[in-house]
């Protein structure tokens, strides 16, 4: 490979697994990753919207893995993909955890048993449960890298957003632990809060917006990907997009 194809696939030869890869923010990381180099393993739940995916990265020269999965449904999957994905490709390099859920917007008095239980484990059960499986992976990863995508609203509470807004803030401080814990590794543990993005999910919060008017997926995606270069530094930081 030449110099300046090193330069345009500076993630050649790593392995990402990202989260929430169906649609919206995901699905736009995972497309930057594998345009860096990444071969990149796709979850979600929607194993049609991940073939759609794997097209297009494979139409943008890159590659890529399906794995379809139910982060709340099937546990005992997720508690095995870092081992999973090591047996398969040798090394799991970079993380982008995206995968997330609005749940309802509703005053914390009126939150429903369910739908408390799908925000707990959707937002933050599920990040604990990444986590576990993939630092010893990442560790051992020449330059491991792993984002978890959070929410501004994390520092700012909102009236009505609580339901969503617990889990997000629960996950940003697992987050950062990890990254205390890992300071003097190799592994850089980084959260980026994309503001408001033209997705499924924003969409449902606030069906009056127009989208167009809205950052778009690919538009943060570079950004995300950024932090899963080599030469990121940063650890437990909370990068935010510069257009929110
Ligand atoms: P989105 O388009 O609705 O995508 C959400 C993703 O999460 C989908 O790929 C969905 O896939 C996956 N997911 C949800 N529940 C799942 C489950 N039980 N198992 C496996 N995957 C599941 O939303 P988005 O806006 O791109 O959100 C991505 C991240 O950005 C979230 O963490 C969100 O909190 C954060 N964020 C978004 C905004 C915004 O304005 N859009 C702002 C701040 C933060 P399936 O349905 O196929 O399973």
């Amino acid at each position: 490979m030449s110099a300046a194809e090193d330069a345009a696939r500076p993630l050649e030869g790593s392995v990402a697994l990202v989260t929430g890869a169906s649609r919206g923010i995901g699905a736009a990381v995972a497309l930057e990753l594998a345009r860096l180099g990444a071969h990149c393993v796709l979850t979600a739940r929607t194993q049609g919207a991940l073939e759609e995916l794997d097209d297009g990265i494979r139409a943008a020269g890159g590659t890529a893995t399906l794995f379809p999965l139910d982060l709340v449904r099937d546990a005992d999957k997720l508690d095995l993909l870092g081992p999973s994905i090591v047996n398969r490709f040798g090394r799991l390099d970079l993380l982008v955890h995206a995968a997330g859920v609005l749940s309802k917007l509703t005053p914390v008095a009126h939150i429903m048993p369910r739908d408390w239980q799908e925000a707990v484990a959707v937002n933050l059960t599920a990040c604990w449960r990444l986590i576990r499986t993939c630092d010893p992976p990442l560790r051992a990863a020449p330059a491991g890298r792993a984002v978890v995508v959070t929410d501004g609203l994390v520092a700012e509470p909102r009236a009505y957003w609580g339901l969503y807004g617990f889990g997000k803030a629960g996950q940003e401080h697992l987050a950062r632990s990890w990254a205390a814990e890992v300071a003097n590794t190799k592994l850089r543990v980084n959260l980026f809060d994309p503001g408001a993005v033209a997705t499924k999910l924003r969409g449902m919060a606030m069906p009056g917006e127009d989208p167009t008017t809205l950052a778009q997926p690919a538009d943060v995606a570079p950004a995300i990907a950024a932090l899963c270069l080599p030469a990121e530094v940063r650890n437990g930081a909370v990068v935010r997009f510069p257009g929110r």
